[in-house]
């Protein structure tokens, strides 16, 4: 996190509060999050360097950046057109280029690229989406901040053992923009 310049991805008048531990607006109503958050959140995936990770909610980039550092390849979902268009150009501007950014519903999951040593949604979501745990490998963790819109949310830890079986574990009680969407249908490749 001392490496991921924060500040490169919030807008120009928040840049002053960049360094806080909060989350913060990034336009289009949606946040950056709390960096206690992604830390706690990226820790409990237990990433290897040769790890494959799956995103939901690009947001700014920032999460995605993070991991980038730590695994080898970072696929990530973004729902609002303009904002995974503004975290592409940031990323790659700023040299991330094991990061790749699709404009989809993270209902769906990404499973031209399936399946995942790890998958990180930051978007509370009301229930797991069933696609996304098909897509996690045997052995692979999956984070989800389950709940209403704005209301209690908790933070579960999955974990698929290697026979395929999930074992839920709650972390901690959390605030996330919702996960919007939700058809479970297959999304067309783009
Ligand atoms: N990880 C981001 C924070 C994301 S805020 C960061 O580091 O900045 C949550 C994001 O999830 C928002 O950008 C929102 O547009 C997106 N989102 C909401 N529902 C989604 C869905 N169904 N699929 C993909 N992205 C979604």
């Amino acid at each position: 996190m001392k490496h991921v310049p924060r500040d490169e991805f919030v807008p120009r008048a928040m840049k002053f509060k960049a360094f806080s531990n909060n989350a913060l607006p990034i336009g289009e109503g949606q946040t950056i999050s709390q960096p206690f958050i992604v830390a706690l959140m990226t820790d409990l995936l237990e990433t290897q360097q040769d790890h494959r990770i799956l995103e939901i909610g690009t947001g700014s980039g920032y999460q995605a950046a993070i991991l980038s550092r730590l695994v080898k390849h970072v696929y990530s979902l973004e729902i609002v057109p303009a904002l995974a268009e503004q975290a592409r150009q940031k990323l790659s501007k700023l040299g991330y280029d094991n990061v790749e950014v699709k404009i989809g519903d993270g209902h769906s999951g990404w499973p031209a690229q399936a399946p995942y040593d790890g998958i990180i949604i930051t978007a509370a979501a009301s229930h797991l989406p069933p696609k996304l745990l098909e897509q996690l490998k045997p052995g692979g963790r999956l984070v989800i901040p389950l709940g209403m819109p704005y209301m209690h949310q908790e933070l579960l830890l999955v974990s698929k053992d290697l026979n395929g079986q999930c074992h839920t574990r709650d972390i901690l009680g959390v605030v996330f923009v919702p996960m919007i969407g939700g058809s479970e249908e297959t999304l067309p490749e783009h």
